[in-house]
């Protein structure tokens, strides 16, 4: 009936508010957190594929002291990057990583930088600033980007990327086989590095043909001379099979959760299968 329909675009036009809202909600949440130091950031091992050995690790924000309830990333860094103040968390978490890092020489770190912040014109500047004042070696930082970055402005991020290679700082691409590109485009932006998504990397178990599709992948990728991380590897089967395919690193829960720094540093004996 008429009525009913009206109904239901109320309805839907209230549901339109309510997520508007809580995005202001949120944004507004990100703004007090900065200022009141509610994030940390914590650390997940990355492994040697042959030694199994912790080589590095990757930087993930966490939020526990917001008030209203501790959001993980996907729920709030959207937001911080459509309102623009993914710049200062992102400045925050290079800082704190770098800060935690410096004193663990054998360590890589990698951290995630949003296209948002790839976009500020300052972004080279700015990571060679705080490689300075930490004292940082540019060497054992590596900054993971995504496709959708380097899709939106080509050129801005050839340019981007090949300035953090002369500060001596990697880049790689994260979360491959996500996006629509073919590597053999991607390689022109001289990755370092690309990180096999855990979508992917999760099907290695499954059967035959997603397993060949994931090890065809990982063969490209090293013959056009990048390095090959898979991420979210999760059980033994999988890492095994991830390790045959060829891949140079391994992460996931399998090895080890993102902990705080102290639980990361104690962690002497990774599983190893
Ligand atoms: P990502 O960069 O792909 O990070 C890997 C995510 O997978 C992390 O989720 C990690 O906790 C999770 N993970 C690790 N091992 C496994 C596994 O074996 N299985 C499964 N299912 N998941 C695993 P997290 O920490 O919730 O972060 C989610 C996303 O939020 C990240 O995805 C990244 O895109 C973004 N993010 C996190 N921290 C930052 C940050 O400091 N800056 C920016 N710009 N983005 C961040
Ligand atoms: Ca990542
Ligand atoms: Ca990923
Ligand atoms: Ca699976």
């Amino acid at each position: 009936s008429k009525s009913l329909g009206k109904g239901r675009i109320t309805h839907y036009d209230a549901a339109l508010n309510s997520v508007r809202e809580r995005q202001l909600l949120i944004e507004n949440d990100i703004r007090n957190g900065l200022d009141r130091d509610e994030f940390d950031v914590w650390y997940q091992p990355i492994v040697d594929a042959r030694s199994l050995a912790m080589i590095g690790v990757e930087a993930l924000v966490r939020w526990p002291r917001r008030p209203a309830g501790e959001l993980k990333p996907d729920d709030f860094i959207a937001i911080a990057e459509t309102s623009g103040l993914i710049y200062e968390l992102g400045q925050f978490v290079l800082r704190r990583a770098c800060n935690d890092l410096q004193a663990h020489s054998n360590l890589k770190l990698s951290v995630n930088i949003s296209p948002a912040q790839f976009r500020d014109p300052d972004f080279e500047d700015k990571v060679a600033n705080v490689l300075r004042r930490t004292r940082f070696p540019p060497a054992r930082l590596q900054l993971e980007v995504t496709e959708t970055y380097v899709l939106e402005n080509p050129e801005r991020a050839h340019m981007a990327i090949t300035t953090l290679k002369t500060l001596g700082t990697s880049v790689a691409l994260d979360d491959f086989g996500t996006g629509y590109s073919s590597i053999g485009y991607l390689r022109r932006f001289n990755f370092e590095t690309i990180k096999i998504d855990k979508s992917l990397a999760g099907l290695v178990d499954d059967d035959e043909q997603a397993s060949a599709l994931v090890s065809g992948t990982i063969r490209i990728a090293s013959a056009l001379g990048m390095m090959v991380v898979a991420e979210g590897v999760e059980n033994e089967k999988q890492m095994k099979m991830l390790r045959l395919a060829g891949c140079d690193q391994l992460q996931g829960y399998w090895f080890s959760e993102p902990m705080p720094l102290d639980n990361i540093l104690h962690l002497r004996h990774l599983r190893q299968g």
